[in-house]
């Protein structure tokens, strides 16, 4: 027997656990302050009523001989895909019900896809980046190639002439930098993945956070995208799935290549190697749908828009430099007075009790930037907020 070599290539992943030390190091010696976290990338606010009521409509359901349910599809129950298919077709995105898929959560999925990619692709990935992307493919043995995002492109890095790629994973609104693509920019990334005969792995984990028209809210806005493009989303973030699980993936019936389809792959890849999601969850998922479910995610949703807002003002106030916000559940700040991402943690920590994520951690791109989220209740981020103000508008 070997184990994958691979394994040894994948980087520690250090940053998750070095915040929590450092917090916790700092906790244990400050015993009396409070500390507020603008780290997480959890949601706070739970499920919405609709949801909740569809769950145990559903729970009922499976006490009862009439209604019980074993084994579903393994590509979602049609009430859930036709949900989702209105839902694309709300911003004027066409899909037929065999290009929906409904998996258990976006990252399981964007790891998953990769089984139907040849380990000799070479994988284009934004740095700062997600982390999934690059491990996933590093387990693989792919080459993986960068695009620099950085200030000078507002993080949002675009194609570059002479550099090919098979496979390009794109992130809008991105997760660590909140930067969102405008659809025109977006519509080059397109142009170039068809003809480079690459698949844009598109991940709209955060659509929900798009209010402005010229952002696409998915890559199936773009024409020319249903060629070339794999899009990956997510309960998630839109309705505080993080913990109930459930997300879907979509394949349009063009993209193909020496005449297989990646729609027919896929299927027979989850049918091979998953059973589904479970019947109770994707009712709650459908009820997201439903006009009182919108309106409550709404709600919700607003909660985070709202902090998010107010961090991104406190951004303006202070003369900082950030992206996100915005469109944005993150903001992605540049640490000021040219501290290091760590440093600007240890400072904000030791002198304003407030933590965040050190950009350091997504990426060699990431230094010198720093990550907030709008993911906490709105008395901590008010709270933090002012901290923040307090410390930092006497400059460094
Ligand atoms: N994609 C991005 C960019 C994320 O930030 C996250 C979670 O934080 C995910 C995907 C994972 O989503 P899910 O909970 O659906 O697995």
């Amino acid at each position: 027997m070997n184990f994958n070599n691979n394994f040894n290539n994948i980087a520690e992943s250090y940053l998750f656990a070095e915040v929590a030390d450092r917090v916790s190091a700092y906790s244990q010696a400050h015993p009396d302050k409070k500390v507020l976290k603008l780290g997480i990338g959890d949601v706070t606010l739970p499920l919405a009523p609709e949801v909740i009521k569809a769950l145990h409509a559903a729970v009922d359901d499976m006490s009862k001989k009439e209604t019980f349910r074993g084994y579903g599809p393994y590509e979602g129950y049609d009430f859930l895909r036709e949900s989702i298919r209105e839902y694309y077709k709300s911003h004027g995105v066409n899909l037929s019900l065999s290009e929906i898929f409904v998996s258990d959560g976006a990252k399981s999925d964007l790891g998953n896809v990769l089984d139907i990619f040849s380990d000799d692709n070479t994988v284009l990935v934004p740095d700062p980046v997600y982390p999934v992307y690059v491990d996933t493919n590093v387990m693989a043995g792919r080459k993986i190639i960068y695009a620099d995002a950085d200030e000078s492109n507002g993080f949002l890095p675009m194609p570059q002439k002479g550099v090919h790629a098979d496979i390009i994973y794109i992130c809008s609104p991105n997760n660590p930098t909140g930067a969102a693509y405008p659809k025109d920019r977006l519509k080059e990334w397109v142009d170039y993945a068809n003809r480079e005969g690459a698949v844009i792995l598109y991940d709209a984990a955060y659509e929900c956070f798009v209010s402005d028209d010229a952002l696409a809210r998915s890559v199936f806005q773009i024409d020319g995208a249903r060629t070339c493009a794999i899009e990956f989303c997510s309960f998630s973030k839109t309705a505080g799935f993080t913990g109930t699980r459930c997300g879907y993936t979509v394949i349009p019936e063009e993209l193909t290549k020496n005449g297989m389809s990646a729609n027919k792959m896929w299927f027979r890849r989850q049918s091979t190697k998953f059973n589904g999601v479970p019947y109770i969850v994707q009712r709650g998922a459908a009820a997201v749908f439903t006009e009182q479910g919108q309106r409550e995610i709404a709600q919700n949703l607003l909660v985070y828009k709202r902090n998010a807002q107010m961090i991104a003002n406190a951004m303006d106030r202070l003369g900082i430099w950030y992206t996100g916000g915005k469109n944005s559940p993150y903001i992605w700040l540049k640490c000021p007075g040219g501290m290091k991402s760590w440093e600007f943690f240890d400072y904000l920590l030791n002198n304003a009790q407030v933590v965040g994520t050190p950009g350091a951690g997504f990426g060699k791109n990431g230094e010198g930037f720093f990550r907030l989220t709008a993911f906490g209740s709105e008395e901590v981020t008010r709270e933090a907020v002012e901290r923040i103000i307090g410390l930092l508008k006497t400059g460094l």
